[in-house]
């Protein structure tokens, strides 16, 4: 446990924290989004929040693979599990995602036959054992899980296992953040960049951020040092009036990316020329399809797939909290209709969500003992 202690040090928590009140100007508010989901939730369950003077107001990104899968392709992907032959296949966390008929679990309890994967290898393999069935893996996640995907696809062509198929739903980041920056009214001050995406891709990618855009990235691990040490990162930027990208975790991200990773994807998917992001709305180029020459292992092309377009529940406020403009409680159905146990919203279903994050580790805690 060596490293993770090292990075929970809290004489070096304290000492970084003392920077941070130092670099932030009073009479200056600082909006800072953290991209990844994984950021979020360790904010919330490390406290970092409290270490943080008020004028640092952190903004949670779109960056939670989850959140960001509109309700229409969770019905499709439940339209693909009613069909007779088909087993269908998720991660666990998109088994309690809510579309607009139930969740994949629901519909499981109601006889469909729906299971949980480790990796889209378990279900290359749930195929190759069950050649009668006809085996979909709904595949979601950004560039952190699409190289895996990517690699399944390569070894079902390879085993000429023709009993499988993927329904692709993986989405890219580069896009969603072009989409931030450009929205109207944007207001955000820097960015704490994702650290899992940016295993694969790189940090190459987020150079416009400050080149067009004037703001600083700080590519970050997820440890509380790293978390602290990016803003100070950013910070620094800030006072110093500079925009450049940073790679605070260089222990983990190479600059230019994964190379075979992404060999690999550009070698199985194809970018969509559309893709509707819950909370975002349509995002031209922002998400992958089975490429061409996989059209074979492709759910979309074997089956016929319903397209559902689903608006979010009125009341439900993803939209607003994924674009910062709320914090999670303010959401009207915060803790009451919507909890981690009976979730509404995207955001509430998997840890990395805004909402399921400062339900766990801010509004529980607050409620202990009402
Ligand atoms: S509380 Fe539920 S409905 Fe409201 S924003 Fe969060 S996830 Fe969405």
């Amino acid at each position: 446990m060596k490293y993770v202690d090292e990075f929970r040090n809290p004489e070096l928590i304290e000492k970084t924290a003392a920077e941070i009140e130092r670099l932030a100007t009073p009479e200056r508010h600082y909006r800072i989004m953290e991209i990844c989901g994984g950021h979020t939730h360790a904010i919330y369950r490390f406290g970092l929040k409290d270490l943080l003077p008020d004028n640092i107001v952190l903004i949670h990104g779109p960056g939670c693979p989850v959140c960001v899968l509109p309700m229409g392709r969770v019905d499709d992907g439940l339209a693909l599990a009613e069909q007779d032959e088909v087993i269908l296949t998720a991660f666990g966390d998109m088994m309690r995602v809510p579309g607009q008929r139930g969740t994949p679990l629901e519909l499981k309890a109601q006889g469909a036959d729906i299971r949980m994967v480790y990796s889209p290898l378990d279900a290359l393999a749930l195929a190759q054992k069950n050649p009668e069935k006809h085996v979909v893996f709904l595949a979601i996640g950004f560039e952190t899980t699409a190289p895996s995907t990517a690699l399944t696809l390569k070894r079902a062509k390879a085993l000429g296992v023709e009993n499988f198929s993927v329904f692709n739903n993986h989405v890219t980041i580069i896009p969603a953040i072009r989409a931030i920056l450009d929205s109207p009214g944007m207001r955000l001050d820097a960015f704490i960049g994702p650290g899992h995406v940016s295993t694969v891709i790189g940090c190459r990618p987020y150079e416009f951020v400050a080149r067009d855009h004037g703001r600083p990235f700080v590519t970050s691990g997820f440890e509380p040092l790293d978390l602290l040490q990016s803003m100070v990162m950013v910070l620094r930027q800030l006072a110093a009036g500079e925009a450049k990208v940073e790679n605070q975790y260089a222990r983990a991200v190479p600059w230019d990316g994964n190379q075979p990773a992404l060999k690999a994807m550009s070698e199985t998917f194809t970018l969509r020329p559309y893709f509707e992001w819950r909370g975002l709305g349509s995002i031209s180029q922002s998400a992958l399809a089975v490429s061409e020459a996989y059209a074979d292992w492709d759910s979309e092309r074997r089956f016929d797939i319903p397209g559902v377009q689903v608006t979010d529940p009125k009341a439900a406020q993803c939209g607003e909290v994924l674009k910062g403009v709320l914090k999670p409680p303010q959401c009207k159905i915060f803790g009451t209709e919507c909890t981690p146990e009976r979730p509404i919203g995207a955001l509430m279903v998997s840890s990395e969500g805004a909402c399921a994050a400062y339900y766990h580790y801010v509004h529980r805690q607050h409620t202990a003992g009402d």
